[in-house]
């Protein structure tokens, strides 16, 4: 099937968050001991050791405190970017603290994030150019704020007027959320609900792949007219089970954009990829050129 429609993740996939998960860090440390418990470095530390060492098998329960959503369905692997890991790492200090887990704390990320921003990829500006000039629609689907995509693309793209107006943002699409998808014509919801809840395959033989991610489920079925167009779509992502297990299971072609260390792909996403033959590639960014 040819392609028509690119959707692109943002953090990690466009970004080099490699560059700067260790600012970031810094930076959420900081502002955790400030605001929080002083003298809690080495204990942030120490917890963020633990994570690393349980994922991919433990899994990123995403909570804000002081809400009362303190657990949720794993999404991708707790340690997959350093933006998952602190988030994991602090309900771990909070508890060896012996604070409630819901205890209100300030917003780590928001600031450590804006303190410490991760630079776009260097290909960027060629590979929206590419896929402009070829005609594709070119979509960011991120969990991350629709304002923030929007401006970082108005800086990256000024002066490239037509090229920006392409480029489609759907930001805040919580495809962390393992839920069921609402509000969608009867041809989706059908296609949704025929989604398998867990995935057949299970990391390191334990947790399965939760594969209902309502969010983003309803933030692709906005970019296409009919559930035929999953296939006419190549998805781009950094996280094997956030971004690509859901839509390469709806027939989507998909390209998984390799980690750096600090926070490497696992060998399971690699697999993943390999299994689905010509429908997916791993690699650079810039590779996704390859396929159009
Ligand atoms: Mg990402």
């Amino acid at each position: 099937m040819a392609i028509r429609h690119v959707v692109l993740d943002f953090d990690g996939t466009c970004t080099k968050v490699e560059d700067v998960a260790s600012d970031y860090v810094d930076a959420c440390i900081e502002m955790f001991e400030r605001e929080v418990r002083a003298g809690t470095r080495a204990l942030f530390l120490e917890k963020l050791a633990v994570v690393k060492a349980a994922s991919p098998v433990m899994g990123w329960e995403f909570s804000i405190p002081p809400l009362a959503i303190t657990y949720a369905a794993p999404s991708a692997p707790a340690y997959a970017d350093p933006y998952i890991a602190v988030g994991e790492a602090v309900k771990l200090v909070l508890r060896a603290l012996e604070l409630d887990i819901r205890t209100p704390i300030p917003d780590l990320h928001t600031p450590s994030n804006d303190r410490a921003e991760a630079p776009w990829r260097d290909e960027m500006i060629e590979v929206l150019s590419k896929l402009h000039e070829k005609r594709f629609t070119i979509h960011f689907v991120s969990n991350s704020k629709t304002a923030k995509i929007e401006a970082r693309l108005d800086k990256l793209l000024e002066g490239k007027d037509a090229l920006r107006k392409a480029v489609r943002v759907k930001g805040e699409a919580g495809k962390f959320v393992v839920r069921d998808a609402k509000g969608l014509a009867p041809e989706f919801e059908a296609a949704f609900f025929a989604i398998p809840a867990a995935s057949d395959a299970r990391i390191a033989d334990k947790r399965p792949i939760y594969l209902r991610r309502g969010g983003y489920f309803e933030a692709l079925a906005d970019i296409w007219g009919t559930i035929a167009e999953a296939s006419e779509t190549l998805v781009c992502g950094d996280i094997w089970e956030l971004d690509l297990a859901m839509p390469a299971h709806l027939g989507a072609e998909v390209h998984l954009v390799e980690r750096l260390d600090p926070h490497p792909t696992y060998d399971y996403e690699k697999a993943a990829v390999k299994a689905l033959g010509k429908r997916a590639t791993f690699g650079a960014l810039r590779q996704v050129l390859d396929r159009i």
